[in-house]
Protein backbone atom coordinates (compact mmCIF):
# COMPACT_ATOMS: atom_id res chain seq x y z
CA UNK A 1 0.00 0.00 0.00
CA UNK A 2 1.18 3.38 -0.77
CA UNK A 3 -0.98 6.31 0.20
CA UNK A 4 -1.95 8.92 -2.02
CA UNK A 5 -2.50 11.56 0.23
CA UNK A 6 -1.61 13.04 3.11
CA UNK A 7 -3.58 15.48 5.01
CA UNK A 8 -2.47 16.87 7.93
CA UNK A 9 -5.00 18.13 10.53
CA UNK A 10 -3.59 21.30 12.46
CA UNK A 11 -2.02 22.42 9.82
CA UNK A 12 -1.12 26.18 10.80
CA UNK A 13 0.80 24.47 13.92
CA UNK A 14 4.01 24.57 15.46
CA UNK A 15 4.71 20.73 15.32
CA UNK A 16 3.62 20.86 11.56
CA UNK A 17 5.47 24.15 10.36
CA UNK A 18 8.54 23.31 12.25
CA UNK A 19 8.77 19.85 12.10
CA UNK A 20 6.52 17.34 9.75
CA UNK A 21 6.73 19.35 6.77
CA UNK A 22 10.85 20.24 6.72
CA UNK A 23 10.93 16.41 7.40
CA UNK A 24 8.36 16.44 4.22
CA UNK A 25 10.19 17.94 2.09
CA UNK A 26 13.56 16.12 2.98
CA UNK A 27 12.15 12.57 2.72
CA UNK A 28 10.86 13.82 -1.51
CA UNK A 29 13.99 15.16 -2.00
CA UNK A 30 15.51 12.07 -0.59
CA UNK A 31 13.03 9.79 -2.87
CA UNK A 32 12.66 11.49 -6.38
CA UNK A 33 10.18 8.47 -7.18
CA UNK A 34 7.35 9.82 -4.56
CA UNK A 35 4.67 11.89 -5.65
CA UNK A 36 1.94 13.16 -3.00
CA UNK A 37 -1.23 14.74 -2.72
CA UNK A 38 -0.53 16.94 0.22
CA UNK A 39 -3.51 18.68 1.82
CA UNK A 40 -3.86 20.69 5.10
CA UNK A 41 -6.68 21.32 7.36
CA UNK A 42 -7.21 23.34 10.81
CA UNK A 43 -9.08 25.92 12.38
CA UNK A 44 -7.34 28.78 11.40
CA UNK A 45 -8.66 30.93 8.16
CA UNK A 46 -5.65 30.47 6.07
CA UNK A 47 -5.80 31.16 2.51
CA UNK A 48 -4.85 28.08 -0.13
CA UNK A 49 -1.97 30.58 -0.89
CA UNK A 50 -0.83 30.92 2.55
CA UNK A 51 -0.94 26.92 2.94
CA UNK A 52 1.37 26.80 -0.26
CA UNK A 53 3.59 29.59 1.14
CA UNK A 54 3.94 27.95 4.50
CA UNK A 55 4.86 24.91 2.87
CA UNK A 56 7.80 25.89 0.84
CA UNK A 57 9.04 27.63 3.23
CA UNK A 58 9.50 24.52 5.40
CA UNK A 59 10.72 22.71 2.34
CA UNK A 60 13.24 25.39 1.87
CA UNK A 61 14.50 25.21 5.91
CA UNK A 62 15.43 21.71 4.61
CA UNK A 63 17.20 23.11 1.59
CA UNK A 64 14.55 20.76 -0.54
CA UNK A 65 12.91 23.67 -2.50
CA UNK A 66 13.16 21.35 -5.66
CA UNK A 67 10.82 19.01 -3.97
CA UNK A 68 7.98 21.57 -3.85
CA UNK A 69 7.26 20.27 -7.47
CA UNK A 70 6.02 16.74 -6.18
CA UNK A 71 3.24 17.52 -4.03
CA UNK A 72 0.68 18.04 -6.76
CA UNK A 73 -3.06 19.73 -5.56
CA UNK A 74 -1.94 21.55 -2.81
CA UNK A 75 -4.99 23.06 -0.65
CA UNK A 76 -5.79 24.37 2.73
CA UNK A 77 -9.41 23.84 4.42
CA UNK A 78 -11.01 25.49 7.24
CA UNK A 79 -12.30 23.11 9.20
CA UNK A 80 -13.31 22.04 13.23
CA UNK A 81 -12.21 18.65 13.40
CA UNK A 82 -14.36 17.51 16.48
CA UNK A 83 -17.31 18.58 14.10
CA UNK A 84 -18.85 15.76 12.01
CA UNK A 85 -19.95 17.63 8.91
CA UNK A 86 -16.86 19.47 9.11
CA UNK A 87 -14.99 16.32 8.85
CA UNK A 88 -17.56 14.80 5.99
CA UNK A 89 -16.49 18.02 3.56
CA UNK A 90 -12.46 17.21 4.44
CA UNK A 91 -12.60 13.42 3.40
CA UNK A 92 -15.46 13.16 1.04
CA UNK A 93 -13.72 14.08 -2.07
CA UNK A 94 -10.81 12.08 -0.92
CA UNK A 95 -10.57 8.87 -2.70
CA UNK A 96 -7.76 6.17 -2.25
CA UNK A 97 -5.50 5.30 0.33
CA UNK A 98 -4.50 8.44 2.52
CA UNK A 99 -2.82 8.94 5.71
CA UNK A 100 -4.70 11.22 8.32
CA UNK A 101 -2.05 13.21 10.55
CA UNK A 102 -3.43 14.47 13.64
CA UNK A 103 -0.76 17.53 14.20
CA UNK A 104 -3.78 18.72 16.80
CA UNK A 105 -3.85 18.98 20.77
CA UNK A 106 -4.35 15.53 22.63
CA UNK A 107 -7.74 16.21 23.75
CA UNK A 108 -8.97 17.92 20.03
CA UNK A 109 -7.49 14.47 19.00
CA UNK A 110 -9.66 12.49 20.59
CA UNK A 111 -12.65 14.61 20.29
CA UNK A 112 -11.98 14.69 16.44
CA UNK A 113 -11.45 10.36 16.56
CA UNK A 114 -15.07 10.17 18.17
CA UNK A 115 -16.74 12.03 15.56
CA UNK A 116 -14.88 10.33 13.13
CA UNK A 117 -17.15 7.17 13.57
CA UNK A 118 -20.01 8.89 12.59
CA UNK A 119 -18.09 9.60 9.30
CA UNK A 120 -17.33 6.87 5.78
CA UNK A 121 -13.37 7.01 6.03
CA UNK A 122 -11.59 6.74 2.33
CA UNK A 123 -10.30 2.79 1.69
CA UNK A 124 -6.94 2.11 3.38
CA UNK A 125 -7.36 5.19 5.27
CA UNK A 126 -4.27 5.41 8.26
CA UNK A 127 -3.81 7.29 10.91
CA UNK A 128 -1.21 8.82 12.27
CA UNK A 129 -1.35 9.98 16.30
CA UNK A 130 0.90 11.91 17.92
CA UNK A 131 2.11 12.15 21.89
CA UNK A 132 0.80 11.84 24.58
CA UNK A 133 -1.54 9.42 23.67
CA UNK A 134 -4.38 9.52 26.31
CA UNK A 135 -3.23 10.84 29.69
CA UNK A 136 -3.19 7.45 31.99
CA UNK A 137 -3.35 3.84 31.40
CA UNK A 138 -7.32 4.10 31.32
CA UNK A 139 -7.75 6.60 28.44
CA UNK A 140 -4.83 5.11 26.42
CA UNK A 141 -7.36 1.96 26.63
CA UNK A 142 -10.30 4.02 25.62
CA UNK A 143 -8.50 5.71 22.66
CA UNK A 144 -7.64 2.57 21.37
CA UNK A 145 -10.74 1.06 21.35
CA UNK A 146 -11.92 4.27 19.61
CA UNK A 147 -9.41 3.97 17.21
CA UNK A 148 -9.91 -0.11 16.47
CA UNK A 149 -13.11 0.63 15.68
CA UNK A 150 -12.05 3.33 12.90
CA UNK A 151 -8.81 0.91 11.40
CA UNK A 152 -7.51 -2.00 12.04
CA UNK A 153 -4.43 -1.60 14.29
CA UNK A 154 -1.90 -2.06 11.03
CA UNK A 155 -3.33 1.01 10.06
CA UNK A 156 -2.39 3.10 12.95
CA UNK A 157 0.69 4.65 13.63
CA UNK A 158 1.56 6.46 17.65
CA UNK A 159 4.02 8.35 16.11
CA UNK A 160 7.39 8.58 18.83
CA UNK A 161 9.88 10.26 16.85
CA UNK A 162 12.37 9.19 18.75
CA UNK A 163 11.91 5.80 17.31
CA UNK A 164 12.87 7.74 13.90
CA UNK A 165 16.21 8.79 15.43
CA UNK A 166 19.41 7.41 14.06
CA UNK A 167 21.03 6.98 17.31
CA UNK A 168 18.18 5.31 18.50
CA UNK A 169 18.04 2.94 15.68
CA UNK A 170 21.78 2.66 15.73
CA UNK A 171 21.23 0.57 19.53
CA UNK A 172 19.76 -2.09 17.45
CA UNK A 173 22.83 -2.67 15.13
CA UNK A 174 25.35 -2.04 17.85
CA UNK A 175 23.58 -4.52 20.10
CA UNK A 176 22.67 -6.94 17.81
CA UNK A 177 25.72 -6.91 14.90
CA UNK A 178 28.86 -7.48 17.36
CA UNK A 179 30.15 -9.97 18.81
CA UNK A 180 32.14 -7.88 21.10
CA UNK A 181 28.44 -6.22 22.03
CA UNK A 182 26.25 -8.94 22.03
CA UNK A 183 26.87 -11.40 24.88
CA UNK A 184 27.70 -8.30 27.58
CA UNK A 185 24.17 -7.07 27.34
CA UNK A 186 22.61 -8.30 30.76
CA UNK A 187 23.00 -7.84 34.44
CA UNK A 188 25.68 -10.31 34.47
CA UNK A 189 27.87 -6.93 32.94
CA UNK A 190 26.35 -4.13 32.89
CA UNK A 191 26.08 -2.20 36.36
CA UNK A 192 23.72 0.48 35.31
CA UNK A 193 22.22 2.34 32.16
CA UNK A 194 21.11 6.15 32.06
CA UNK A 195 18.87 7.91 29.55
CA UNK A 196 19.09 11.36 29.46
CA UNK A 197 18.17 14.30 27.76
CA UNK A 198 18.89 17.66 28.90
CA UNK A 199 18.19 20.74 26.88
CA UNK A 200 19.02 24.41 27.18
CA UNK A 201 14.92 25.17 25.82
CA UNK A 202 13.44 26.78 28.43
CA UNK A 203 9.32 27.06 28.02
CA UNK A 204 9.56 29.15 24.20
CA UNK A 205 6.07 29.78 24.68
CA UNK A 206 4.52 26.17 25.08
CA UNK A 207 2.52 26.74 28.28
CA UNK A 208 -0.64 25.97 26.77
CA UNK A 209 0.48 22.30 26.15
CA UNK A 210 3.89 22.21 28.52
CA UNK A 211 1.88 23.50 31.55
CA UNK A 212 -0.31 20.71 31.73
CA UNK A 213 2.21 17.97 31.03
CA UNK A 214 5.24 18.82 32.30
CA UNK A 215 8.89 16.77 31.69
CA UNK A 216 7.79 13.10 32.93
CA UNK A 217 4.69 13.37 30.13
CA UNK A 218 6.62 15.23 27.58
CA UNK A 219 9.69 13.09 27.89
CA UNK A 220 9.62 10.43 29.98
CA UNK A 221 6.16 9.11 29.69
CA UNK A 222 6.56 8.68 25.46
CA UNK A 223 10.50 8.79 24.26
CA UNK A 224 12.76 7.87 26.76
CA UNK A 225 10.68 4.31 27.71
CA UNK A 226 10.85 3.96 24.03
CA UNK A 227 14.19 4.19 24.10
CA UNK A 228 14.42 1.59 27.39
CA UNK A 229 12.39 -0.62 25.57
CA UNK A 230 15.04 -0.88 22.33
CA UNK A 231 17.78 -1.30 24.49
CA UNK A 232 16.66 -3.76 27.15
CA UNK A 233 14.52 -5.73 24.93
CA UNK A 234 15.36 -9.42 24.03
CA UNK A 235 16.14 -9.91 19.96
CA UNK A 236 13.30 -10.18 17.79
CA UNK A 237 13.28 -12.86 15.18
CA UNK A 238 13.01 -9.99 12.31
CA UNK A 239 13.01 -6.58 12.48
CA UNK A 240 9.16 -6.57 11.00
CA UNK A 241 6.67 -4.58 12.85
CA UNK A 242 4.98 -7.60 14.79
CA UNK A 243 8.60 -9.16 15.75
CA UNK A 244 9.94 -5.44 17.03
CA UNK A 245 7.09 -4.25 18.52
CA UNK A 246 6.23 -7.54 20.52
CA UNK A 247 9.75 -7.43 21.85
CA UNK A 248 9.53 -3.81 23.31
CA UNK A 249 6.19 -4.19 24.78
CA UNK A 250 7.24 -7.29 26.33
CA UNK A 251 10.25 -5.24 28.37
CA UNK A 252 7.75 -2.26 28.89
CA UNK A 253 5.68 -4.95 30.70
CA UNK A 254 8.39 -6.28 32.63
CA UNK A 255 9.39 -2.77 34.14
CA UNK A 256 8.76 -1.13 37.41
CA UNK A 257 9.83 1.53 39.50
CA UNK A 258 13.05 0.76 41.32
CA UNK A 259 12.10 -1.37 44.46
CA UNK A 260 8.53 -0.32 43.40
CA UNK A 261 9.01 2.34 45.67
CA UNK A 262 8.62 6.19 43.77
CA UNK A 263 9.01 8.10 46.15
CA UNK A 264 12.88 7.38 47.13
CA UNK A 265 13.41 6.15 43.27
CA UNK A 266 11.91 9.56 41.92
CA UNK A 267 12.84 13.12 41.67
CA UNK A 268 11.62 16.53 40.19
CA UNK A 269 12.24 20.02 39.90
CA UNK A 270 11.02 23.29 37.95
CA UNK A 271 14.00 26.14 37.01
CA UNK A 272 14.13 29.67 38.64
CA UNK A 273 15.20 32.50 37.21
CA UNK A 274 18.67 32.16 34.98
CA UNK A 275 20.92 33.08 32.26
CA UNK A 276 21.41 30.93 29.03
CA UNK A 277 23.49 32.99 26.41
CA UNK A 278 22.31 36.25 26.11
CA UNK A 279 18.86 35.37 27.20
CA UNK A 280 17.65 36.06 30.14
CA UNK A 281 15.29 33.53 31.78
CA UNK A 282 12.38 33.86 33.99
CA UNK A 283 11.23 31.60 36.43
CA UNK A 284 9.21 28.80 35.52
CA UNK A 285 6.10 30.01 37.42
CA UNK A 286 6.41 33.47 35.70
CA UNK A 287 6.58 32.22 31.93
CA UNK A 288 3.40 33.68 30.18
CA UNK A 289 0.69 31.28 30.69
CA UNK A 290 2.22 29.20 33.55
CA UNK A 291 -0.65 28.06 36.48
CA UNK A 292 1.86 28.22 39.09
CA UNK A 293 -0.84 26.06 41.41
CA UNK A 294 -0.31 22.95 39.21
CA UNK A 295 3.52 22.68 40.39
CA UNK A 296 4.50 21.22 37.00
CA UNK A 297 8.03 19.94 37.15
CA UNK A 298 10.32 21.19 34.09
CA UNK A 299 12.84 18.10 35.03
CA UNK A 300 12.03 15.06 35.94
CA UNK A 301 13.92 11.40 36.74
CA UNK A 302 12.99 8.25 37.52
CA UNK A 303 14.40 4.74 38.57
CA UNK A 304 12.90 1.27 37.05
CA UNK A 305 14.18 -1.99 37.15
CA UNK A 306 13.41 -4.44 34.42
CA UNK A 307 12.24 -7.87 36.06
CA UNK A 308 13.86 -10.26 33.37
CA UNK A 309 15.63 -12.67 33.77
CA UNK A 310 18.44 -10.16 31.88
CA UNK A 311 18.08 -7.02 33.42
CA UNK A 312 17.08 -7.85 37.05
CA UNK A 313 19.03 -5.77 39.57
CA UNK A 314 20.06 -3.00 36.88
CA UNK A 315 18.92 0.17 37.57
CA UNK A 316 17.64 2.04 34.57
CA UNK A 317 17.88 6.01 34.91
CA UNK A 318 15.78 8.30 32.89
CA UNK A 319 15.82 11.97 33.04
CA UNK A 320 15.10 15.20 31.49
CA UNK A 321 14.74 18.46 32.02
CA UNK A 322 14.08 22.34 30.24
CA UNK A 323 16.84 25.20 30.54
CA UNK A 324 19.44 22.71 31.15
CA UNK A 325 22.88 23.97 30.40
CA UNK A 326 24.96 21.97 28.06
CA UNK A 327 22.40 20.51 25.87
CA UNK A 328 22.90 16.33 26.99
CA UNK A 329 21.01 13.76 25.22
CA UNK A 330 22.41 10.47 25.89
CA UNK A 331 22.36 6.66 26.90
CA UNK A 332 25.41 5.56 29.23
CA UNK A 333 25.64 1.87 29.45
CA UNK A 334 28.23 1.54 32.22
CA UNK A 335 29.82 -1.62 32.37
CA UNK A 336 30.52 -3.92 35.81
CA UNK A 337 34.45 -3.73 36.73
CA UNK A 338 36.12 -6.84 36.18
CA UNK A 339 35.84 -9.45 38.58
CA UNK A 340 39.77 -9.45 39.30
CA UNK A 341 42.13 -7.12 38.84
CA UNK A 342 46.15 -8.30 38.70
CA UNK A 343 48.19 -7.08 41.31
CA UNK A 344 50.55 -4.16 40.07
CA UNK A 345 48.61 -1.83 38.20
CA UNK A 346 48.13 1.21 39.29
CA UNK A 347 44.86 3.30 39.84
CA UNK A 348 41.17 1.55 39.88
CA UNK A 349 39.19 1.93 36.78
CA UNK A 350 35.95 2.34 39.03
CA UNK A 351 34.28 0.82 36.54
CA UNK A 352 34.73 -1.86 33.62
CA UNK A 353 34.07 0.76 30.48
CA UNK A 354 31.69 2.93 29.55
CA UNK A 355 29.37 2.66 25.85
CA UNK A 356 27.83 6.22 25.47
CA UNK A 357 25.59 7.11 22.39
CA UNK A 358 24.68 10.41 21.59
CA UNK A 359 21.47 11.45 20.73
CA UNK A 360 22.30 14.90 19.16
CA UNK A 361 24.21 15.20 17.71
CA UNK A 362 24.65 11.37 16.46
CA UNK A 363 27.75 9.60 17.88
CA UNK A 364 29.31 6.70 19.96
CA UNK A 365 31.92 6.21 22.37
CA UNK A 366 33.59 3.42 24.07
CA UNK A 367 35.30 4.59 27.23
CA UNK A 368 38.25 1.63 27.68
CA UNK A 369 40.60 1.64 30.90
CA UNK A 370 43.98 1.61 29.34
CA UNK A 371 47.80 1.69 30.58
CA UNK A 372 51.14 2.88 29.16
CA UNK A 373 53.12 5.75 29.01
CA UNK A 374 55.25 6.76 31.56
CA UNK A 375 54.46 4.41 34.31
CA UNK A 376 53.35 1.73 31.85
CA UNK A 377 51.03 0.06 34.00
CA UNK A 378 48.76 3.23 35.46
CA UNK A 379 45.48 2.80 34.34
CA UNK A 380 43.69 6.05 32.98
CA UNK A 381 40.98 6.30 30.68
CA UNK A 382 40.69 6.45 26.95
CA UNK A 383 37.77 7.04 24.72
CA UNK A 384 37.11 5.58 21.12
CA UNK A 385 34.48 7.78 19.42
CA UNK A 386 32.90 7.69 15.86
CA UNK A 387 30.75 10.45 14.77
CA UNK A 388 27.60 9.32 12.93
CA UNK A 389 26.61 12.39 11.89
CA UNK A 390 26.47 15.13 9.72
CA UNK A 391 24.26 14.38 6.77
CA UNK A 392 21.94 11.51 8.53
CA UNK A 393 18.20 12.27 8.39
CA UNK A 394 15.61 14.10 10.60
CA UNK A 395 13.51 11.83 12.97
CA UNK A 396 10.34 12.67 11.22
CA UNK A 397 11.89 12.00 7.99
CA UNK A 398 12.20 8.32 8.75
CA UNK A 399 8.41 8.62 10.43
CA UNK A 400 6.80 9.83 7.61
CA UNK A 401 8.62 7.43 5.12
CA UNK A 402 7.40 4.60 6.87
CA UNK A 403 4.01 6.30 7.56
CA UNK A 404 3.52 6.92 3.65
CA UNK A 405 4.35 3.26 2.94
CA UNK A 406 1.99 1.98 5.18
CA UNK A 407 4.54 0.42 7.38
CA UNK A 408 3.78 0.96 11.58
CA UNK A 409 7.11 -1.04 12.65
CA UNK A 410 8.76 2.63 13.61
CA UNK A 411 5.38 3.38 15.75
CA UNK A 412 4.11 2.54 19.01
CA UNK A 413 2.26 -0.28 19.50
CA UNK A 414 -1.46 0.14 21.73
CA UNK A 415 -0.25 -2.47 24.42
CA UNK A 416 2.81 -0.08 24.39
CA UNK A 417 1.26 3.09 24.57
CA UNK A 418 -1.01 1.59 27.42
CA UNK A 419 2.10 0.28 29.27
CA UNK A 420 4.04 3.45 29.80
CA UNK A 421 1.37 4.66 31.54
CA UNK A 422 1.00 2.11 33.90
CA UNK A 423 4.82 2.22 34.59
CA UNK A 424 4.45 5.62 35.52
CA UNK A 425 1.19 5.76 37.58
CA UNK A 426 3.15 5.34 40.85
CA UNK A 427 5.00 8.21 40.62
CA UNK A 428 2.46 10.46 39.51
CA UNK A 429 0.32 9.21 42.44
CA UNK A 430 3.45 10.03 44.87
CA UNK A 431 3.71 13.63 43.31
CA UNK A 432 -0.11 14.20 43.32
CA UNK A 433 0.16 13.41 46.78
CA UNK A 434 2.97 15.82 47.57
CA UNK A 435 5.23 13.08 48.70
CA UNK A 436 8.11 13.97 46.48
CA UNK A 437 9.67 17.63 47.11
CA UNK A 438 9.50 19.70 43.83
CA UNK A 439 13.44 20.99 44.02
CA UNK A 440 14.24 24.07 42.49
CA UNK A 441 17.40 25.02 39.59
CA UNK A 442 18.23 28.02 38.33
CA UNK A 443 17.72 28.49 34.48
CA UNK A 444 21.12 27.80 33.08
CA UNK A 445 22.42 25.66 35.06
CA UNK A 446 22.79 21.97 35.32
CA UNK A 447 20.13 21.12 37.49
CA UNK A 448 20.14 20.99 41.04
CA UNK A 449 22.97 20.56 43.19
CA UNK A 450 23.41 17.58 43.98
CA UNK A 451 22.02 16.12 40.74
CA UNK A 452 24.35 13.95 39.39
CA UNK A 453 25.44 14.77 35.84
CA UNK A 454 26.76 11.39 34.55
P1 LIG B 1 -0.17 23.85 18.27
O1 LIG B 1 -1.08 24.36 19.33
O2 LIG B 1 0.96 24.69 17.82
O3 LIG B 1 -1.01 23.48 16.95
C1 LIG B 1 -2.22 22.79 17.00
C2 LIG B 1 -2.98 23.07 15.74
O4 LIG B 1 -4.25 22.43 15.81
C3 LIG B 1 -3.24 24.55 15.49
O5 LIG B 1 -3.10 24.80 14.12
C4 LIG B 1 -4.70 24.68 15.91
O6 LIG B 1 -5.36 25.77 15.33
C5 LIG B 1 -5.25 23.37 15.44
N1 LIG B 1 -6.53 23.03 16.07
C6 LIG B 1 -6.85 23.08 17.39
N2 LIG B 1 -8.12 22.69 17.57
C7 LIG B 1 -8.63 22.39 16.35
C8 LIG B 1 -9.89 21.95 15.87
N3 LIG B 1 -10.92 21.71 16.70
N4 LIG B 1 -10.06 21.77 14.54
C9 LIG B 1 -9.03 21.99 13.69
N5 LIG B 1 -7.81 22.42 14.07
C10 LIG B 1 -7.60 22.61 15.39
O7 LIG B 1 0.33 22.41 18.81
P2 LIG B 1 1.63 21.62 18.33
O8 LIG B 1 1.74 21.72 16.87
O9 LIG B 1 2.77 22.03 19.18
O10 LIG B 1 1.28 20.12 18.80
C11 LIG B 1 0.37 19.29 18.08
C12 LIG B 1 0.56 17.86 18.59
O11 LIG B 1 1.89 17.43 18.32
C13 LIG B 1 0.38 17.71 20.11
O12 LIG B 1 -0.21 16.46 20.38
C14 LIG B 1 1.80 17.72 20.64
O13 LIG B 1 1.94 17.03 21.86
C15 LIG B 1 2.53 16.99 19.51
N6 LIG B 1 3.96 17.29 19.43
C16 LIG B 1 4.40 18.57 19.26
C17 LIG B 1 5.74 18.83 19.15
C18 LIG B 1 6.24 20.23 18.94
O14 LIG B 1 7.47 20.43 18.99
N7 LIG B 1 5.37 21.20 18.69
C19 LIG B 1 6.75 17.77 19.26
C20 LIG B 1 6.18 16.44 19.39
C21 LIG B 1 4.85 16.24 19.48
P3 LIG B 1 -5.56 27.13 16.22
O15 LIG B 1 -4.20 27.69 16.39
O16 LIG B 1 -6.46 27.95 15.36
O17 LIG B 1 -6.18 26.68 17.52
Amino acid sequence: MRPATLLILGASGDLTSRLLLPALGQLLQREPARELRLRGAGSDRWTRKRWQDAVRTAFASADAEDAYDRVTDTDYTHADITQVDDLKQLLEPITGPVVIYFAVPPAVTVAACEALRKVKLPDDTMLALEKPFGDDEASAASLNQTLLRLVPEDHIFRVDHFLGRATTLNVLGVRFANRVVEPLWSAEHVRSVLVRFDESLALENRARYYDHAGAMVDMLQSHLLQVLAILTMEPPATLGDRDLRGAKTAALRATRIWEDNPVRFSRRARYTAGTIGDDKIPSYVDEPGVDPSRETESLAEITCEVRTSRWAGVPFTLRSGKAIVPNTAEIVVVFREVRHLPDGFGGTPGDGGVLRFSLGPDAMSLELNVNGGEDPFALHRRTLGVDLGPGRTRAYTEVLSELLDGDVTLSVGADAAEECWRILQPVRDAWRRGDVPLEEYPAGSRGPADWPTS
